[in-house]
């Protein structure tokens, strides 16, 4: 039995000159603290058996309790999943030009809600508006936190307590738990479905209208594909019905694309302009999908509407921060200058050569000196373009312990994410930054050469 009077006390491991070193770096309160929590545990476990800790011994083990509750638990990771809108990976990565335009706005004071003309209050969501209309060809615009907040507060102004009409094959549920027909009920508003599972027909709008609403809506199925027996009315027919009675129409594109995928080999995502175009009273879309900004949710329209959206209470509850809008703005003012494809990430890993992605990836073989190059698919992701892939070069590492390697993997120091597909790890390359090869080849060394001893 440990004689409990021989354990030390808290003071004199704070004096001990290993402990002031851990009070520069962890601060004196959260030491004295950890240390108390080691003794009492010492004092425990010292009634069951025999040998007490040295000194060291046990400022060592406050130590590793420190650095391990004071580790980030949100860190960087590379990404060699292949799937390039990755919601739980952060989505999409910010240009150049929007993180110098979030470090300028937040290191000093900036012109978020000021005029400097008149030298009064301003608006906020302004400093997007003019770019987004000028590219867009919209008479109006209003951003918010997320797109999710985009279609409650549109369907909060313009339809509580009040009929919305929408298609049932447009009752979607996006990852993350967000149903549309879930935020109409929070928003109030009273959701008519119209049409079957596969087959809406126009006259189903038709009837649905006259019988009273308040807006028409439509919700992009951004991540599954109907196939089949099915048909919808284009966005053209219900528009031009709905103005017939005079409502307005609310399109949720969801990732909604200012570019025209299928430049890219893939299908055609809906884009915002073209449903402004056809007429759309309000259109909204994800910042940080394919527009490759932050998150954020734009809001497009008329001016009226949007006038309304705006002053309602909603507004100021789903606002956007200075950080994200700022980031925004940079990223917008690309698609004007037309360097898209070279400058915005998501655009460049959809732009990526197969030819230079193979060559990576050859590279990464070559430097580990193990594993196979071979053809495979990265995917958009992001609840965008359902099924549709790119092809792309893959380095496959076949082993026993998949699952245990690619766990190890990430525990690395950037974590390592990749794909484990029948029995082998797969690393695309498309959606690793080229900073980050030296990284990863770094990684895959250590892990292997682990795993094989
Ligand atoms: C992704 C998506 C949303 C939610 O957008 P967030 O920016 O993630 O809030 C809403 N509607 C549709 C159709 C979507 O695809």
């Amino acid at each position: 039995m440990t004689n409990l009077s021989r354990i030390p006390s808290v003071d004199r491991l704070l004096r001990h000159a290993n402990a002031s070193q851990l009070i520069d770096q962890f601060g004196r309160g959260m030491v004295t603290d950890t240390i108390r929590e080691v003794l009492e545990q010492l004092r425990q476990r010292g009634m069951a058996n025999g040998r007490l800790p040295e000194i060291e011994e046990i400022l060592t083990t406050v130590n590793t309790i420190l650095e391990s509750s004071a580790s980030d638990t949100l860190i960087p990771v590379i990404n060699a999943t292949g799937v390039i809108l990755h919601t739980n990976l952060g989505r999409a990565l910010l240009c150049t030009d929007a993180l110098e335009a979030v470090e300028r706005v937040s290191r000093s004071y900036s012109t978020l809600e000021y005029d400097l003309e008149k030298g009064e209050r301003g608006s906020r969501s302004e400093h997007a508006a003019a770019l987004l209309c000028q590219l867009t060809g919209a008479e109006d615009a209003f951003v918010v936190n997320n797109n999710a907040g985009a279609v409650l507060l549109c369907l909060s102004a313009l339809a509580s307590r009040r009929r919305v009409v929408i298609s049932r094959p447009q009752l979607v549920e996006i990852g993350g738990g967000f149903r549309i027909p879930d935020v109409m009920k929070q928003s109030g508003a009273r959701l008519v479905e119209v049409g079957t599972t596969n087959r809406v027909h126009i006259e189903d709008y038709a009837a649905a209208i006259q019988d009273g609403a308040a807006l028409v809506m439509r919700a992009h199925s951004s991540n599954f594909r109907l196939v089949g027996f099915t048909s919808q009315p284009t966005l053209q027919e219900i528009i031009e019905l709905s103005h017939r009675f005079g409502l307005p129409v609310l399109d949720d594109l969801g990732s909604g694309a200012l570019l025209d995928t299928e430049k890219y080999g893939l299908a055609h995502e809906p884009m915002v302009q073209e449903s402004i175009r056809a007429g759309a009273d309000l259109v909204c879309f994800s910042g940080d999908k394919l527009l490759g900004g932050p998150q954020a949710g734009i809001i497009l329209g008329k001016r009226e509407l949007i006038k309304k959206i705006r002053r309602h209470p909603l507004a100021r509850a789903l606002r956007i921060d200075k950080m994200s809008l700022a980031a925004l703005t940079a990223t917008l003012r690309h698609y004007l200058k037309g360097d898209v494809e070279a400058v915005i990430p998501v655009w460049r890993m959809i732009a990526a050569s197969p030819d230079r992605l193979k060559q990576r990836a050859d590279a990464w073989r070559s430097a580990i000196g193990s594993g196979e190059v071979i053809e495979e698919n990265s995917t958009v992701g992001g609840g965008s373009l359902p099924e549709e892939t790119l092809p792309t070069y893959v380095l496959a590492l076949e082993m026993r312990h998949v699952t245990e390697f690619a766990a190890n993997l990430r525990r690395a120091r950037p974590p390592l994410l990749c794909r484990v597909q029948s029995g082998r790890a797969l690393f695309d390359p498309r959606t690793v930054l080229d900073e980050e090869d030296q990284k990863l080849i770094d990684i895959l060394k250590i892990n292997l050469s682990r795993s094989k001893s």
